[in-house]
């Protein structure tokens, strides 16, 4: 167990963005608790977790910030973007809205957040393979086209979500310093 007080080199915040249900509450969890849950309760409001991680000798804080899926449609506080450094913009590979639903949120993104901010689109529940309705590569060319880093995840199977958080903490440090 890490302790909180452990002295870090940098804090650095992150938002995890998406539609409701994707699995983002669950890719935190797995994150920065190693849990899951089958039976997660929508996200209500922000919620946000820590873990440190080594970075080239340097000790990082990172502070992820999570929140519910419909905010698309009310107002997003500017507060929730604010100071992000990092953002994992994420999908469910077994529904197709949830990734065409990606442009909108990468366009939000970029309009609250600055031009630095290190993106990564991740396509997760790979584990669910006879439902899959966006297919890797499709995932991996819009990522191209764009200019993001992409993984495909399972929070359940707690396949590349090391991978995901820590290719954007890496890439963050790398920008800052
Ligand atoms: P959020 O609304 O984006 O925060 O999504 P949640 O983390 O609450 O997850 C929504 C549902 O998807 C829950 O029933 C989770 O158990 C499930 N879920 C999340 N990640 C995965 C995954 O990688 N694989 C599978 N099979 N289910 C997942
Ligand atoms: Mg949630």
């Amino acid at each position: 167990e890490e302790s909180y007080d452990e002295e870090c080199d940098y804090l650095f915040k992150a938002v995890l963005i998406g539609d409701s249900a994707v699995g983002k509450s669950n890719l935190l969890s797995r994150f920065s608790r190693d849990e899951f849950r089958l039976d997660s309760k929508p996200t209500i409001g922000v919620d946000f977790a820590y873990r440190n991680v080594r970075v080239a000798d340097k000790t990082i804080k990172a502070q992820i910030w999570d929140t519910a899926g419909q905010e698309r449609f009310r107002a997003i506080t500017s507060s929730y973007y604010r100071g992000a450094l990092g953002a994992l913009l994420i999908y469910d590979i077994t529904r197709r809205t949830t990734f065409e639903n990606i442009k909108k949120w990468l366009s939000e993104l970029r309009d609250f957040s600055s031009p630095d901010t290190v993106i990564v689109l991740v396509g997760n529940k790979s584990d669910l393979r006879q439902s899959r309705e966006v297919e890797e590569e499709e995932g991996k060319t819009f990522a191209e086209s764009e200019g993001l880093y992409f993984l495909e995840t399972s929070a359940l199977e707690n396949q590349n979500v090391e991978e995901a958080f820590l290719s954007m903490i890496g890439r963050i440090h790398e920008v800052l310093t």
